[in-house]
């Protein structure tokens, strides 16, 4: 009766939101080849639509709704970001036109209005030389009576500063532009903190997870790292309160600098002022799809965080999202072989282990060369963690209808596939596989090394010892838990 009565509830629960994701999985699929041969390309197909690409969609849609809301609140705030926007993109430098323009500025200032043409030179000392009052440099130019002469000497001195100073102006402003963009993000997720806040939920349970396993882990007991262990896994956290405050930070000190360059007389000035204030890079986009490790914190980007204000079936927040947040604390717990500070301690059997079944995969699935490098074992470490993370904190919370099918689609899903599927979905990809480019390994090879080292995907697909997927598994890898390896020192 309890297990009638919990499929009942999640039933009732799908709503018309989620019908629309569960049917992108499906446009995905291609039929023809079996889960069990090879789930990345039968749960992603190689002629996929653009429009059917997962994120592409996601992301899409989240910015329609960034976009709305901008012209729905219409704050002073909004205004402010489309009045920047619509001047760094028209803050094109060319010198050789500006100071044409500067030249004609300055005859028609000369003729018409000494005070302003002085004004015009003061500005121009201030811009060039960094010299407030005085007699200096450009003013001298206003002791010149006939105009045209005067433009001309201007004009060469100008282009030659001009030229020399602002090769970099367009970076700043894209900068600019970038950390504007992140406000904006920041105020979506102010008016979306449901979203936030499941995700800490998910995060939570992940953590939980984590903190037992790791106390019976022979590895780490025995080379009395547990307790360091523990701690840096305490220390995370998903907050995004300092990030919102560095780019808060930048957009402030910035909108001073504007204002002051704003009430500079002339156009020349006014706009090279705007080309001299130095923006920092930005240190990430909110509004991209990515999600990251930026140790204590951890941070899913907008557009993921959205999918969790469409009230999903938990087999897609847990696939999609619960995989990507393992994955991120995954970084935290991985010694890479890159600089990591945390971890005092990394077993080199669960490395091995690791990067063997993604050479494995590499040789079952490759689609070009393709080759498991020792810089990437940050990234497969990380997918090795999270995602059976991930499905073992969603099994355990959805035990009643782990296997019950869920009704109204084309395709028979159960919430244990639908994990399955959702986390395909989120690596799916259009265009050709690359390898070896990046730290992370190729989409196919990252879900399929993963999931052949699942054994709960063996069983919901029920794949036999000869299906590729099968063949494709190493040794079974225990990274964490008291079967992970070192029992002895
Ligand atoms: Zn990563």
């Amino acid at each position: 009766m309890q297990v009638f009565l919990c499929y009942l509830m999640f039933v009732l629960g799908v709503n018309s939101l989620e019908l629309d994701i569960v049917k992108i999985i499906e446009t995905n699929i291609d039929d023809s080849i079996d889960p069990c041969d090879d789930f990345y390309r039968h749960a992603c197909k190689k002629d996929l639509s653009k429009d059917s690409v997962f994120r592409n969609l996601l992301s899409k849609s989240y910015d329609i709704e960034v976009e709305s809301m901008a012209g729905k609140y219409h704050t002073t705030f909004f205004a402010n970001i489309s009045d920047y926007e619509t001047l760094v993109n028209s803050l094109k430098i060319n010198v050789d036109q500006d100071v044409t323009l500067a030249k004609y500025e300055y005859v028609e200032k000369c003729i018409n209005n000494k005070t302003e043409a002085r004004k015009m030179l003061l500005e121009l000392n201030e811009l060039i030389y960094d010299e407030k009052e005085g007699n200096c440099c450009f003013t001298n130019i206003a002791y010149d009576t006939k105009c045209e002469r005067a433009a001309t000497n201007l004009e060469k001195g100008i282009k030659i500063y001009l030229e020399e100073a602002y090769p970099d102006a367009k970076e700043n402003w894209k900068n600019y532009l970038n950390y504007l963009g992140n406000f904006k993000a920041f105020l979506w997720l102010d008016a979306n903190r449901n979203t936030f806040e499941k995700s800490r939920e998910i995060f939570n349970k992940l953590k939980e997870e984590v903190s037992e396993m790791i106390k019976k882990t022979p590895w780490l007991i025995n080379s009395n790292s547990m307790e360091a262990y523990l701690e840096i896994t305490n220390q995370l956290m998903v907050d995004t309160k300092i990030l919102v405050q560095m780019n808060r930070d930048v957009v402030n000190e910035v909108t001073e600098q504007f204002q002051i360059c704003r009430r500079l007389s002339s156009s020349l000035t006014r706009k090279y002022c705007y080309a001299k204030i130095e923006v920092p890079t930005v240190f990430e986009k909110w509004n991209s799809f990515n999600a990251f490790n930026l140790h204590p914190h951890l941070n899913l980007n907008n557009p993921i965080l959205s999918a969790l204000g469409s009230n999903l079936p938990p087999a897609i927040e847990y696939g999609f999202v619960g995989a990507l947040l393992g994955h991120e604390f995954g970084h935290t717990l991985i010694k890479s072989s890159r600089d990591h500070m945390f971890v005092p301690y990394f077993s080199e059997q669960v490395k091995n282990c690791v990067q063997n079944q993604f050479n494995k995969s590499c040789e079952y699935f490759a689609e070009g060369v393709c080759r498991t490098v020792d810089f990437q074992f940050d990234e497969n470490g990380s997918d090795l963690v999270g995602v059976p993370l991930a499905y073992n904190v969603f099994k355990r919370e959805q035990s009643c209808v782990l296997n019950k099918s869920i009704r109204g689609y084309e395709y028979c899903w159960t919430p244990a596939k639908l994990f399955f599927y959702a986390h395909a979905a989120m690596h799916c990809k259009r265009y050709k596989l690359n390898y070896m480019t990046s730290v992370h390994h190729s989409s196919n090879i990252r879900v399929n090394a993963v999931l052949a080292q699942m054994p709960d995907f063996a069983e919901v697909f029920q794949c036999d010892a000869k299906s590729r997927m099968m063949r494709s598994k190493s040794k079974q890898c225990f990274i964490h838990g008291e079967d992970a390896p070192e029992t002895f020192f």
